[in-house]
C-alpha cells in the first residue's frame, strides 16, 4: 500500500499546528513548529485566505495526517460511520480512535501513531491471544491487546516500560509491567483529545 514517504514535519508546518508523528523528537526543541511555524514551500507565507470548501479540505487533510490514513480508506471510514446511528463525524473519530496502531499508541506501547503501525506490522502484538499484523484492524470492547511473549524482552519495549508515563484515555486500561492493555469502552467525542472539527470533513463529504 502507498504510503507519505517525504519529510513528515511538512505536514505539521502545512496545518500550521503538531500533529506528534515523529514520537520523542515533537517534545523537544527540535520540532519544526517549535523551531519555524510557517507553511511549507517557497511561497508558504503567501497563501491567499481560504474559500469554505479549502477549509473543509484542509480539516479532512489534518484528520487522515493525525492518524496515519490515505485517502481511499478514509473515505471508506467514512461511509462506514454514515451507515451507523448516531453523529456521522462523532462515528467517524471513533472508527479512526478504533485502529489497532491507534490503540497502541494511545495504550502508551508506541510513542507515535507512526511508531505503532510500524510495531504492529513487525507482528509485536497480539489480540486475544491471537498476533495481528494489520494496523487498520478495528478493536471491540472487552478486546485485549499485548506485546507478542517474545518481542517483550526487547529493549524496545522494556524503554517503552519505563518511560511510561502512568495514564491513558478513560477508555482504556493498560498493565505497564504486562505489556498489555484493554479496551473497556469506545470513546465519546469528549475522550478524543485532537482538535479536529470533524463536521467540517462530513461537509465536505456531503457536497
Ligand atoms: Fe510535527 Fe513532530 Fe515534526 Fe514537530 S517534530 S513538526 S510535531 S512531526
Amino acid at each position: 500500500m502507498a504510503r507519505y514517504t517525504d519529510a513528515v514535519c511538512r505536514l505539521c508546518r502545512r496545518e500550521g499546528m503538531k500533529l506528534y508523528l515523529k514520537g520523542d523528537r515533537c517534545y523537544s526543541d527540535k520540532c519544526a513548529i517549535n523551531k519555524r511555524n510557517v507553511p511549507p514551500g517557497q511561497h508558504g507565507l503567501s497563501r491567499k485566505k481560504l474559500s469554505n470548501y479549502g477549509i473543509q479540505l484542509r480539516e479532512k487533510q489534518k484528520a487522515k495526517r493525525f492518524y496515519g490514513v490515505l485517502e481511499t480508506q478514509f473515505r471508506k471510514y467514512f461511509e462506514m460511520a454514515d451507515k451507523q446511528a448516531g453523529i456521522t463525524g462523532e462515528n467517524l473519530l471513533r472508527i479512526l480512535e478504533s485502529r489497532l496502531d491507534n490503540v497502541v499508541y494511545r495504550l502508551g506501547l508506541a510513542t507515535s501513531r507512526a511508531e505503532a503501525r510500524q510495531l504492529v506490522v513487525h507482528g509485536h502484538f497480539t489480540v486475544n491471544g491471537n498476533k495481528v499484523d494489520i494496523p487498520s484492524y478495528l478493536v471491540s470492547i472487552g478486546d485485549s491487546i499485548a506485546v507478542r511473549d517474545k518481542s517483550r524482552s526487547s529493549e524496545k519495549f522494556k524503554a517503552i516500560a519505563e518511560n511510561f508515563n502512568g495514564t491513558v484515555p478513560n477508555w482504556l486500561s493498560v498493565d505497564m509491567e504486562k505489556l498489555e492493555g484493554k479496551i473497556v469502552s469506545l470513546p465519546s467525542r469528549e475522550d478524543i483529545d485532537l482538535p479536529i472539527a470533524e463536521n467540517l470533513i462530513v461537509e465536505l463529504y456531503s457536497r
